[in-house]
């Protein structure tokens, strides 16, 4: 009996030690894998250390040989290459793809095991040339067969029961490899107006509104915490002409953002949900001498122990990295990039009237206007980080 119950487990491995001998690796190269190159493991609940770390013999065989390792872009066609760079298929879209900028092919093209069968396919939003066509997200099986494909046209509808224009397109994808099942996060806007939604999208391609939101959604990022799986996104709102951030449980009922006094920014089908949180990120000084409404919140980012929500406060790559837990508690606020320099070009130009090293907005801390279903709206300060930047403003000598 006791040699039964053993056959029944060989194909499982437990821990990244067992999983480096099987692989021929050390646990660290096994890890790295796993990270940059989609080892298949199974049943991670959480990233913590702590968490089982369990991987099928199967699944990391199907690896082991191989299968789809890169795809190339070119003008209509996805080319799907092996390990060692040879044709596994490749597929001639009717219509001339977007060229891509390399941070965008990193999101719009996953190689992915979505159902699970130890064999990867490819996970492609596709967005096309023309803008007549509509962005389509594809997956295709490891020997290049569409399984389905799913057009970017949200059942939402404008305030008077119309539909919006088509005109939505994907501004994000993400795929949630941990927890109870594989999911799919979209965040799209509509290119014609101002209507945003997040897409939450099962392995068999089956999607629903997560999140109606009152402008783009621009961002999106499934996170683990103790209480469970979540998502964090971010984007604009117009309804209160702010960049934002939210937090939604995964399996929460579908939500609408929080509503503002303006009437034009909802829909006539809003999910009755509620965002866990939301958060309106302030209208700063570069904005505001831009003559902008609002910085837009493009890029959120898991790290170890948290995220960076980046809020654009220039053209060209200048924001200031707002720190959160992962539960979106906020941890402090720096600026980066060139938000220097655009404030150094706004005084010579002079919609700013002081110089950077006396710049005010330094002095205090900036203000989050938060939203929770328990509290209603809030103010909460977010500190400065205390960073080497703060010497550069020490006075010269
Ligand atoms: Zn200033």
């Amino acid at each position: 009996m006791k040699r039964a119950r053993q056959t029944g487990n060989t194909d499982i491995l437990k821990g990244w030690k067992d999983i480096g001998v099987y692989l021929g690796c050390s646990e660290k190269t096994a890890y790295r894998w796993w990270k940059k190159r989609d080892l298949p493991i199974l049943t991670l609940v959480s990233r913590s250390e702590k968490a089982p770390i369990l991987a099928s013999k199967r699944a990391l065989d199907a690896w082991l040989k191989g299968g789809i390792e890169h795809v190339l872009i070119s003008s209509s066609t996805l080319t799907v290459l092996d390990k060692q760079e040879r044709l596994l298929w490749s597929h001639e879209f009717p219509h001339a793809l977007r060229e891509y900028r390399p941070e965008e092919t990193e999101w719009r093209l996953r190689i992915v095991d979505l159902e699970k069968t130890g064999e990867r396919g490819v996970l492609f939003a596709a967005r096309f040339l023309s803008a007549s066509t509509p962005d389509i997200l594809f997956y295709f099986s490891a020997e290049g067969k569409i399984v389905w494909q799913l057009e970017a046209e949200p059942p939402l509808l404008k305030r008077d029961g119309r539909p919006f224009e088509r005109a939505w397109t994907f501004k994000h994808v993400a795929v949630a490899t941990n927890g109870k099942e594989q999911a799919i996060w979209a965040a799209l806007g509509n290119d014609a107006g101002w209507a945003g939604c997040v897409l939450r999208i099962r392995a068999n391609g089956t999607a629903s509104v997560h999140l109606a939101n009152a402008g783009f959604v621009e961002g999106v990022c499934p996170v683990t915490l103790p209480e469970g799986d979540f998502l964090l996104v971010c984007g604009e709102n117009n309804d209160f002409d702010r960049a934002f951030a939210a937090l939604l449980g995964a399996y929460d009922p579908s939500a609408t953002s929080v509503s503002g006094e303006r009437l034009v920014y909802r829909f006539a089908n809003s999910p009755t949900g509620q965002p866990r949180m939301y958060i309106l990120f302030p209208t700063t000084e570069l904005i505001r001498a831009r003559k902008r409404p609002y910085g837009h919140a493009l890029h959120i980012t898991e790290h170890r122990d948290g995220v960076i929500i980046e809020v654009e406060t220039g053209e060209g790559g200048a924001h200031f990295r707002y720190h959160f837990a992962k539960n979106l508690e906020p941890r402090y606020v720096f600026p980066s990039g060139n938000h220097e320099f655009i404030h150094d070009d706004l005084e010579k130009s002079g919609a700013i009237s002081h110089p950077w090293d006396e710049c005010p907005e330094l002095n205090e801390p900036l203000s989050l206007r938060i939203w929770e279903p328990s509290s209603g709206w809030y103010e909460r300060p977010v500190p400065w980080r205390d960073n080497p930047w703060k010497e550069v403003l020490a006075p010269k000598r």
